[in-house]
């Protein structure tokens, strides 16, 4: 039987050859689908039910390849946790090819665990399915809530056993991202002083990425401003959420500004601005409330990446970086700030409005109350004092806490003057009621990695594909955890 064609055009292969590896998956024993995403499909211009065969399995799992396929591992490096970490690369993942989407964008079509590479160092290139299922969630989650994210195509189990703390069943996630090109993959060249490299990949990126930073006169500038853009809107729509990516390192950081990299991320329950999950993060430095100064801290990088490209002029390079990167902080909260408006319900701008969220989130905090509940739950309440009130009240230990928020909340609502039905039909569009809360996630995982039940995984992928609507059917998963139920670290050892 011929390999099916993907109608791949491979813009990445045709970069020098030093920018990846080429090669093939590892074949694995036993490949079974758990799930290929038909919508994502149909967006790629795949045929879910050619994936759904068997044929499709031996591609999702790596045994078999498209015959367009032209697959490479990418080499990148990156800052871990601060420390640099010279060669990275995919260490467990292939790039199948690219293909055009139905709205004309480029998208990468990746297979993650699919066996060791250039790049693996210690690794042993495979993936564990807990960590594919908890990626498959939270990426399709983000995706509905509005958060740009990579996706999730399709999961495979391998039928071979990964060896981590204890053996564990395999799998393969296929990823799809706008591209895998990431601020450490700048950094790789950089580091190796490959001006000529690094001027191809901020070609390659423009073209493929920010079309029109190419118009520009700088164009290498604009590129670094366009990221800047992209990441300030990215971090903020993290935050509105209470999403904590848990692992921002430059090598996850996409010049896509695309979430990239699901490991120990999770959602925030109860709200502390320095609540982490990363059981590898001691200090705190993905800390949800750290989010935005460090990916300052990771574009910065990128910045210092691009001075030997900016100008041919040393010192204006660097004066152009600078000047550039300064203004993220601004940029950052330019995004949070709309968004925290429309959390509020606020359609008027006003110079105090940010500090009506953040006396909200600090009550919060010293009160202990829920995160998402406490603004899908503002989202309900009148104008006016009601009964109605009291769902909202019982999330804070000391409900008056929040009761003299309210009241200059309620204040501020009526000097707008916008009608209330309105008003909080659009706050519930972007206040979510359900979240991938972590003890959800774990639960799945835990039914299919200790009794190979998958029922779970379905269950709640279903609901969070409606995270906007109230399904009172299963207002159980809207609750947060009971105190027993409550997961207090996700892992990298994924
Ligand atoms: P991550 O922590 O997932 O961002 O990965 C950091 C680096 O480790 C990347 O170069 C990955 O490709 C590599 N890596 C992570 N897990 C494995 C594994 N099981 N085998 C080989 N390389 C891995
Ligand atoms: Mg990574």
């Amino acid at each position: 039987m011929n390999a099916p064609i993907f109608g791949f055009d491979n813009s990445y292969a045709r970069l020098p050859e030093h920018f990846f590896a080429r090669l093939s998956p590892t074949p694995v024993a036993d490949p079974k689908l758990v799930q290929v995403n038909d919508a994502l499909a149909g967006q790629l211009g795949l045929d879910p039910a050619m994936l759904r065969s068997p044929e499709g399995i031996e591609i999702l799992c790596g045994n078999k390849l498209p015959a367009d396929a032209e697959p490479l591992a990418m080499a990148y490096a990156g800052f871990q946790f601060g420390g640099w970490a010279p060669q990275l690369g995919d260490g467990r993942a292939i790039l199948l090819g690219e293909v055009t989407d139905e709205t004309g964008h480029r998208r990468d079509i990746q297979l993650k665990g699919s066996g060791r590479t250039p790049f693996s160092r210690n690794g042993d290139g495979r993936a564990v399915l807990g960590p594919v299922l908890r990626e498959y969630l939270v990426s399709e989650a983000m995706h509905v809530l509005g958060v740009p994210t990579t996706r999730a195509l399709a999961a495979v189990t391998t039928g071979e056993e990964v060896r981590r703390e204890r053996a564990l069943p395999g799998a393969v996630l296929t990823r799809v991202a706008s591209s895998h090109i990431r601020v450490g993959t700048f950094q790789f060249f950089a580091a190796r002083q490959d001006t000529d490299a690094l001027r191809q990949l901020a070609d390659h990126a423009i073209d493929r990425h920010y079309p029109d930073a190419g118009q520009s006169e700088r164009p290498y500038l604009a590129l670094l401003e366009a990221v800047m853009d992209a990441q300030a809107l990215l971090v903020a729509s993290w935050k509105l959420i209470g999403f904590i990516h848990g692992v921002m390192n430059t090598d996850n950081t996409s010049i896509s500004g695309e979430t990239i990299d699901y490991g120990p991320c999770a959602f925030m329950d109860t709200y502390h601005p320095g609540t982490v999950f990363s059981s590898i993060d001691h200090q705190g430095r993905y800390a949800y409330a750290n989010q935005a100064p460090i990916a300052h801290w990771n574009l910065a990088g990128l910045a210092q990446t691009l001075i030997p490209i900016l100008d041919s002029d040393n010192k204006k390079s660097l004066e152009l970086a600078q000047q550039a990167i300064d203004t993220f902080p601004a940029k950052f909260e330019a995004a949070y700030n709309d968004g925290a408006s429309k959390k509020l319900g606020l359609e008027t701008t006003e110079a105090d409005d940010i500090t009506l969220m953040t006396d909200l989130l600090d009550v919060m905090a010293d009160q202990h109350a829920d995160f998402t509940l406490v603004f899908r739950r503002l989202s309900d309440l009148d104008d006016e004092t009601g009964p109605e009130d009291d769902t909202i009240r019982t999330l804070f230990d000391d409900p008056a806490a929040f009761d003299a928020w309210a009241r200059r909340w309620r204040a501020r609502l009526k000097q707008q003057g916008v009608d209330s039905k309105l008003r909080r039909e659009r706050m519930a569009s972007v206040n979510p009621a359900y979240i991938p809360r972590n003890h959800r996630v774990e639960e799945v995982i835990r039914a299919a990695e200790d009794h190979g039940d998958l029922a779970p995984f379905f269950k709640l992928h279903g609901i969070l594909a409606r995270p906007f609507d109230e399904q009172p059917e299963h207002i159980e998963f809207q609750k947060p955890p009971k105190p027993e139920e409550v997961v207090h670290a996700t892992f990298c050892g994924t």
